[in-house]
C-alpha cells in the first residue's frame, strides 16, 4: 500500500516523497482513510510509530480543500511536544500557505493571543496555557468556533496530569459537529471516560 492509495492529494504524496516517507506506516495505512471520511478516531500508537503524519495528513489534506472553513486545535501535554507537532504540521504542509500557531505555557501571551486573532489553520497548544488565554480574552471563541478537528495528542498524558477541568473549557468552546481524534500510548479509565463523552462513535486503532 502507497500514500496515493490512501485518498490523499497528489501534493500530499509529494511532500512525503520529498520527507523521505516512501510507505505509510501501520497507524497511517489505518487511520488516515478513516479520518478523511470523517470518522473519528481512537488510535493507541506510541511516539515513532508514525502517528503524527497519521493525523496531520488528512487534516492538511482537507484544510487545503477549504482553507477558510476548516482548522484544527491539537492540544498536548508539553511544550517540548508542542514545538515538534508544529515542525511536523509545516514540515507536511511546506506547499500550503499554512498559518499555525504555538501557545505553550512560558511565552509570550499577548503575542499567542494576536496570533490566535490571525485565524490560523492549526493551533497546537498545552492544556493549561489555552484555557487561561480563552478565559482571559472573551472574543477568541470565535477563533474556535470554526475548529473542525480536535486531536489530544499523547491523550493519557494530557489526562493524566489531571487536565480534566481544562479540557471541558476547551470542549465547551469548540462546535459539536468536528472530528475528534485521540492518540495514545496506553489504554487509561480517563482516556474511556472521555470516549464515552464523545457524541460519535470512533474508529479504534491498535497496533
Ligand atoms: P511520530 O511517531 O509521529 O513521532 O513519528 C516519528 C518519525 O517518523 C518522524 O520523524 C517522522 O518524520 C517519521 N515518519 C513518519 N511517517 C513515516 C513514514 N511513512 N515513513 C518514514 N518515516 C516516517
Amino acid at each position: 500500500i502507497t500514500f496515493s492509495d490512501l485518498g490523499l492529494a497528489e501534493w500530499a504524496i509529494k511532500t512525503c516523497k520529498e520527507l523521505g516517507m516512501k510507505n505509510p506506516t501501520p497507524v497511517q495505512r489505518h487511520c488516515i482513510p478513516r479520518i478523511l471520511s470523517g470518522q473519528d478516531v481512537l488510535g493507541l500508537a506510541q511516539t515513532g510509530s508514525g502517528k503524527t503524519a497519521a493525523f496531520a495528513l488528512p487534516i492538511l489534506h482537507r484544510l487545503a480543500e477549504d482553507p477558510y472553513g476548516v482548522s484544527c486545535l491539537v492540544v498536548t501535554p508539553t511544550r517540548e511536544l508542542a514545538f515538534q507537532l508544529a515542525e511536523q504540521f509545516r514540515a507536511l504542509g511546506s506547499c500550503l500557505n499554512l498559518r499555525c500557531a504555538v501557545v505553550v505555557g512560558g511565552m509570550d501571551m499577548i503575542n499567542q493571543t494576536k496570533s490566535l486573532m490571525q485565524r490560523p489553520h492549526v493551533v497546537i497548544a498545552t492544556p493549561g496555557r489555552i484555557k487561561v488565554l480563552i478565559e482571559q480574552n472573551p472574543d477568541l471563541p470565535p477563533v474556535f468556533s470554526r475548529t473542525k478537528f480536535l486531536v489530544l495528542d499523547e491523550a493519557d498524558r494530557v489526562l493524566d496530569v489531571g487536565f480534566e477541568e481544562e479540557l471541558k473549557a476547551i470542549f465547551q468552546c469548540l462546535p459539536k459537529n468536528r472530528q475528534t481524534l485521540l492518540f495514545s500510548a496506553t489504554m487509561t479509565s480517563n482516556l474511556k471516560t472521555l470516549l464515552e463523552l464523545s457524541a460519535n462513535k470512533a474508529y479504534f486503532y491498535e497496533a
